[in-house]
């Protein structure tokens, strides 16, 4: 395409058909490490995709492959069902934003998003129109003749995000672009980036290792460890149905218990569940258990499996921890309503839900019940307030 008529595409404001992205087998390799070790990952046209996962796991490669900043060793990256390996990073027509704002200093909020058009000879009164559309988008209207300097941080990733969506990218790439505004602002640029998304419909890719952030933009979250993609499916399929243990663990939380699988079912608690794919089907294994798939009543000494260790008002909802008599500590989730009965010390009974969970090998990873994360996780809680009652 001459410059012109892309000049005059973009000036039309024509909308770009969504396009698909596959990475395939992709392994980048630095010195020793396996930066990306057969990456496989299919994004439908106008998807939004998270990349999920630990500090170091990849994400960051795999995007700046995608934008043509990097190499891949070996594999592929197709746009549009076309291998883009041999175009060079400027004729991708990909827009990023990144964590930091990297926005020229010397240049006003509008000349800072007509950039990318001046790059493409658009004529300067159509890069201004297109300029103040892109402010308009993204909350700055009126705000075109301000400076860097005289902007907020979140003002600031408003303009990055204009800027990138100003060329009518075929991909959107987002590295981290909310991590260096504080909560407040991060909510409410998040939100916008999910309305935007809406309006303009460009396939998309956020990096993220903020799991919250993942599931509450993405249509599908592509959680990666160690270069590998673990399980790619909707937020809510990755928290209810997590495929491997890692996914189990990283995302929200989990009681590690003994159980004995036999075909697709495993008994547990006493009880019996369904196991999910991508389980263990036989003998000794370790269930991972999210604390709202426990079930926990009061019992006589009798029939209980356990006693109460304490309990923590969330707001809506109550953590429970009791200890088990084969002492395993185990983390249930009630409703408020259910503890008025459970002080510490009180006998319980502590069941499963019937409902479709993940087995491991337990000779290689072991029924250690409950462990605090690092991170407070996602699903579990909408506690602003966090009580922890002392139980008589
Ligand atoms: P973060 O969330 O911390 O940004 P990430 O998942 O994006 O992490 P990458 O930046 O993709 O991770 O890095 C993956 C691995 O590759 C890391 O171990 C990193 O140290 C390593 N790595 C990345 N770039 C290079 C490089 N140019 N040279 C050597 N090692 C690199």
């Amino acid at each position: 395409m001459t410059a012109q008529s892309n000049a005059s595409q973009v000036a039309a404001g024509a909308a770009r058909a969504a396009v698909g992205v596959q990475l395939i087998d992709l392994c980048r390799i630095f010195g020793q490490l396996r930066a990306l070790d057969n990456l496989n990952i299919d994004i439908a046209p106008g998807e939004f995709i998270a990349f999920l996962g630990p500090s170091g796991c990849g994400k960051t490669t795999a995007l700046r492959i995608v934008a043509g900043l990097d190499d891949a060793n070996s594999g592929q990256v197709l746009v549009g069902g076309r291998d883009i390996q041999n175009v060079p990073a400027s004729k991708r027509d990909m827009g990023m934003v990144f964590q930091a704002y990297s926005l020229f200093p010397n240049m006003t909020a509008a000349d800072n998003v007509g950039f990318g058009l001046r790059m493409r000879k658009v004529h300067k009164d159509e890069r201004r129109r297109i300029a103040e559309e892109m402010l308009a988008l993204v909350g700055l209207a009126g705000m075109s003749n301000r400076y860097p300097n005289q902007l907020s941080g979140g003002q600031q990733q408003r303009v990055a995000l204009a800027r990138a969506l100003a060329i009518r990218p075929s991909v959107l790439l987002l590295d981290e672009p909310l991590s260096a505004l504080d909560a407040k602002v991060r909510g409410e640029l998040r939100d916008e980036i999910k309305r935007i998304h809406k309006d303009v419909g460009t396939t998309t890719i956020f990096v993220t290792h903020d799991q919250e952030e993942a599931f509450a933009l993405a249509d599908r979250v592509a959680v990666i460890n160690l270069g590998k993609l673990q399980q790619i499916a909707p937020p809510t399929d990755i928290y209810e149905r997590p495929q491997t243990e890692f996914v189990a663990e990283f995302v929200g939380l989990t009681n590690r218990l003994p159980g004995v699988a036999e075909g697709d079912t495993v008994s547990i608690l006493g009880g019996r569940a369904p196991l999910l794919d991508g389980s263990v089907k036989s003998g000794q294994v370790t269930v991972l258990v999210r604390p709202e798939r426990l079930h926990l009543e009061p019992a006589a000494d009798a029939d209980a499996n356990g006693r109460i260790v304490s309990v923590s008002f969330r707001g809506s909802i109550c953590m429970v921890r009791a200890r088990l008599h084969t002492d395993h500590l185990v983390m249930v989730q009630m409703q408020n309503a259910d503890i008025s009965r459970l002080t510490e010390g009180t006998p319980v009974k502590v069941s499963v839900l019937p409902v479709p969970m993940l087995a491991v090998d337990a000779s290689k990873s072991p029924s250690t019940g409950f462990k605090e994360p690092a991170e407070a996780p996602v699903f579990s809680a909408e506690a602003e307030e966090v009580e922890e009652v002392a139980a008589p």
